[in-house]
Order: structure tokens, then sequence, then C-alpha cells
């Protein structure tokens, strides 16, 4: 498969950021112009303006960067000295910065980090020279001007470099394709990723909300959406029980010396709350579950005949995020992971690891999710991040390849994506918009073992070491739940809704008769309310479905004559009238057998 930053599109959006800023410094001469890297599905440029921009500039700025396409102008690389650069660059400040980084080292124009000094060069059309390594398309006539559009919401801000303490810029997104129809089906794609974003209707449903007094990416739960994580949470503890796992609860703070011992400690600093002093010693919010288990796989002596012990743990822990890089739940501050931890013989790997795996498809194609690919993370030659010998590296990296290559899994393998002890298993789940996500994650480690001294004693009666097994299903709770409710566009598997029967009496007269029936579902196990409220039948039909309620029990004269409900789905079709032990039956099978459909 072509990479995309070796393909035509690329080279495309590229070359469009550059026409786009060329078009706003026409419009503004004495705007000051940062980076304009292509992204994924598109393209942006950060400037620093003289004032905020307005719906007509932006449709103004997209006019003219037509018409620049449009006349054909070439694409010209320059290569330059950093003296020349600077002479290019003289009244652009964020250049000036770049030129001394592609000098030095430091970030190049596509914010990523390089190893200095490298050959500098200018790439020019028509009127506009920028600082840039390419590629760009040969001319701006391979730019579709009717394939290309700048997106008409509010500016972003984005500060210079990632940086709050830097200036604050604002950052114009564009998207180009090769043909208008690629442009249309993309921008009804994100239309409807609007209507699914679980940031509207995780809030529409009542399954959280967001406090600015309680603090920035720290979600509330409400009831809903406490019942749909408890279902998840039960799912999984239900299948891991019958697999052998072992429960295990761990606190929400530890010693600054575990993280430490682990070598959490220095890797994760950027991503850390800063450690708080308690009777004189440090102590810090937990980012990782894993020392914990591994204390408590310590506190006994092993013998290999108990191996191997998986400890299982919903764990919450607490990461730094950057206000600016926090999103709904999927970009949080705190979040809980499925976390789980096995200690097996080298024997045992293979086994365990595809067991592991064997559970992460059980649950993913459970949840419907079963459009996914796998990804095996390896080192990256190059960086020295992270621990343990070369040896058993390559050790852990042959045992996860054989066992997926025994599973019949289809996996790419990419450098880089090790974690810092060890290689891992991800496994990157297509939702219904075909959006990837990465969810699930198994890792093999020698190196924590190593670091914490764990030991069995073998069947010769001499120490060992064992291995670890990270694994993770839903990776964490609080992003998963942002992915299904994407997914589903909110409208859950009946077992998963968190209000599974809406009882619809049509007048006051028929609550009773309601709240009888409600009582004999929530008997069963259903999840049932009554709308008692004086709306008339239409507006409660109408509010049940906007909450995505599975089924919906409408009830009148005639029903209560004939101790029936007249049943209606979600999504609008009419089951008619049924005796209420049928609905029951209906709805039952439909819950207990996980069913993703209605019927
Ligand atoms: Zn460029
Ligand atoms: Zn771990």
């Amino acid at each position: 498969m072509e990479r995309y930053q070796d393909s035509q599109l690329y080279r495309i959006r590229h070359s469009a950021a550059h026409v786009m800023a060329q078009a706003v410094l026409e419009k503004f001469p004495e705007a000051k112009i940062a980076i304009g890297p292509p992204i994924e599905d598109g393209f942006y440029y950060d400037f620093d303006l003289p004032r905020p921009l307005t719906e007509d500039d932006l449709r103004e700025i997209e006019a003219r960067m037509k018409e620049i396409i449009r006349e054909g102008h070439e694409f010209v690389r320059k290569v330059v000295s950093a003296e020349e650069a600077r002479r290019i660059f003289a009244d652009q400040p964020y250049k000036l910065e770049l030129i001394e980084g592609l000098e030095k080292g430091g970030t190049d124009e596509h914010g990523e980090k390089i190893e200095g000094p490298v050959e500098i060069s200018t790439y020019t059309h028509d009127t506009f020279e920028d600082l840039c390594r390419g590629p760009h398309v040969p001319n701006t006539r391979e730019i579709n001007p009717d394939a290309l559009s700048i997106t008409f919401k509010p500016p972003a801000g984005a500060y210079w470099r990632g940086d709050e303490k830097r200036e604050m810029l604002t950052r114009i997104y564009g998207t180009a394709w090769e043909t208008p129809e690629q442009l249309q089906e993309y921008l009804e794609l994100l239309e409807e990723a609007k209507r699914r974003d679980h940031r509207v209707i995780g809030p529409a449903l009542g399954l959280f909300t967001f406090d600015p007094l309680v603090g920035k990416g720290l979600p509330l739960w409400k009831p809903n959406g406490a019942v749909l994580r408890d279902l998840l949470e039960r799912f999984l503890r239900e299948v891991q029980i019958e697999r052998g796992y072992q429960p295990v609860i761990t606190p929400h703070i530890a010693r600054v010396a575990l993280y430490e011992r682990s070598g959490h400690y220095p890797y994760y600093k950027d991503s850390q709350y800063a450690p708080f002093e308690v009777e004189g010693d440090l102590y810090m919010l937990k980012p990782m579950n894993c020392p914990h288990h591994i204390h408590i796989y310590k506190d006994d002596l092993h013998s290999y005949r108990d191996l191997p012990i998986r400890l299982a743990e919903f764990g919450t822990v607490y990461r730094y995020e950057k206000s600016g890089e926090l999103h709904g739940l999927t970009r949080v501050r705190g979040f809980t992971q499925d976390d789980a931890h096995i200690f097996c013989t080298p024997e045992q790997l293979e086994d365990e690891f595809l067991g592991v795996v064997d559970l992460v498809e059980f649950i993913l194609n459970g949840l419907g999710l079963s459009d996914y690919r796998a990804r095996i993370g390896v080192r990256d030659p190059e960086s020295d991040k992270y621990v343990g010998s070369d040896e058993v590296w390559e050790q852990a990296t042959q045992a996860i390849i054989r066992a997926a290559d025994k599973r019949g899994l289809e996996y790419t393998v990419e450098e880089g994506e090790a974690a810092f002890y060890g290689p891992k298993l991800d496994f990157i789940i297509r939702d219904a918009l075909k959006r990837e996500w990465q969810v699930s994650t198994v890792q093999v480690d020698y190196n924590l073992p190593e670091r914490f001294e764990l030991e069995y004693i073998g069947a010769d009666n001499d120490r060992h070491r064992p291995i670890m097994i990270h694994r993770a299903l839903y990776g964490s709770m609080e992003r998963f739940v942002a992915v299904l409710v994407e997914h589903y566009a909110g409208a859950f598997p009946a077992w998963l809704a968190p209000i599974q029967v809406v009882l619809i009496p049509i007048a006051d007269r028929h609550i009773e008769y309601a709240e009888q029936i409600a009582a004999q579902l929530r008997e069963k196990g259903l999840r049932v309310q009554v709308d008692a409220s004086s709306n008339r039948m239409g507006a409660k039909i109408r509010q049940a479905t906007q909450q995505k309620v599975p089924w919906m029990l409408i009830m009148g004269d005639r029903d209560v004559a004939a101790g029936a409900v007249s049943v209606r789905l979600r999504g609008g079709e009419d089951l008619g009238a049924m005796p209420v032990a049928n609905f029951l039956e209906l709805a039952l099978r439909i819950v207990e057998s996980k069913a993703l459909e209605l019927s």
C-alpha cells in the first residue's frame, strides 16, 4: 500500500496549503505565516492575523484560491543557505524560528522533530514563496479547484508549536480531493459524523456531562451513562471469570518511587501530574496500573503450577493532556482502563497470547464492531526510549508474530508503535463511517518482570522469571463509550440501551395499567420507564424515539381491555398489538442473546 506521504493527494493538499497562504497574504499583507501541513483528509495553515476572520473572509479566500489554481502556476524548488533563507523571510518571525531549527535541529514546517542541520529549501509559485521541503505538484493546475473547499466553521485557535505560553494563531482548515465527487462524498461523511458526534449525542441521551467548576477533561457520568458502562464492564467481567481471570483492586495514588522502579516515571514525565508530598515522601496520581498488579503478584511465592496468573482491574488512571487536546470522552484527564496483567512461563506465552486475542475478538464481535484490523507495534530502531536488551525485544516480537500467524490474523508491522517495555499487538476497529479507532492492545513484556525481580519456582526447584502480558480490550472505558455512541449514533443494541422500554399511556386513565406492566417487565430485569407526562401521544413517541429507546409500548382502552400492548420500534416500525407475555418473550430473547438487531 502506498504511504499517504507519497501519494498525489498529499502533494495536492500540501500545494493547496501554499495557495491558501498566498490568498491570505494578499488579503492581509501584514499577516505572519506559521506552518501549513497536509493532514488526514485535508490541510491547514496557521496565521497570525490582524483581526478575527468572518465567514465572508473565508469565502473570499476560497474564491481567490480557486482563481490562483486556475491560473496554472508552477511550483519551483530552490535550495538556499540559512543566510539566504533569513533574508527571504526577514519579516516572517515564525519562519525565522523554523530556519533556526533547520540549522540546529528542531521542528520542521510540518511540526515534526528533525535532527539538524538539514538542507534548507523553498518552494515558490506565483507571488508566494514558502520555507518548505516539499513535495509539491509541479503546477497548481494539478489541484482540482472544484474538488477543494475551505472548512466554513469558525477558524480554530492554535498555539504556535502547540505551546500555550506562545502566540495564539488562527488555523484555517481546508480539504482537497482529486474529483468533485470525492469532495462531495467527504463533505457528506463530515455531516454524518457531526450527527453522530458523541459530544452532542452523549449529553442528549443523558450519558455524561462536563462542568467547568469540576474541571476540564473530567467527565461526570450520569445515570444512563453509568448504566451503559456497568453493562460493558459486566459483559467483560463475566467472560473474564470464565477464562480464569481474577479481580484485583488498587488505589489511585502511589509513591513516585514505585514508578521510578517501573521505569514509567521518566518515560511519562510529560503526561503526568506533578508529584505531591505526603509526610515527607513524594506521591503521584496513578498513570498506570501495571506496577500495582506486579506487587500483588510479588506478595506471594509462586510455583510454576500456579501460573498463569491473570489479574484484572477496571483501573482508573490520570494523565495530563493539554487543554487544547481535550476532546469529549476521547481525550480526557482521568479514565478507566479495563486493564489486566498475565504472569506466565515462557512455555505458556504463546497460548496465553492467543487466549487474549480470542477474547478481544469475542468482545469486539459481540459488540457489533466486527470490522477491525491488527497492527504489530515494534521498536523504532533509531530511538533510545525503550528499556531492555535487544535479545528480549527480539524474543517478544517473534512471540507476537508467531501467535498472530497462528491465529491467521491479518496485520501490519509498524516501527515506533511499541510500548517502552515491549512490542504489542493493537486492534484498530472501523466504525459505521469507516473511521479508524485503536481500542484493544496486547503487549508482551520481559522487562518489568526483570526490573521488579519477579520469580516463580520451576519444576526443577530453581527460581525463574515469569513473562508479563499487559492487555486492555476496551482500552479506556471513556473512549470506548465514545466510539460506541458514534458507531451506533446512540441507538445501541437493546441489551446495552440504558432504557430499553418506554411505556406510553394514551390518557391518564391508562397510567395505572402502564405501571402494572412496567413492574412486570422490571421484575424480568428490563430497564423500563413510564411516560406519565401530560404530553400528547405523538410527543411522547417523538421523545422516546429521540432518546433511541428500542421499544415503545403504547396503551389505550383497547389494549387495557385485551391485556395487550401496541409495540413500536425506535426506527418507526409498528409491530401492532400483542399480549404482554408475547412482548416479554420477544424482548427477553433479544436482550439475553445480546442480539444486535431489534427483530
Ligand atoms: Zn510547504
Ligand atoms: Zn500494564
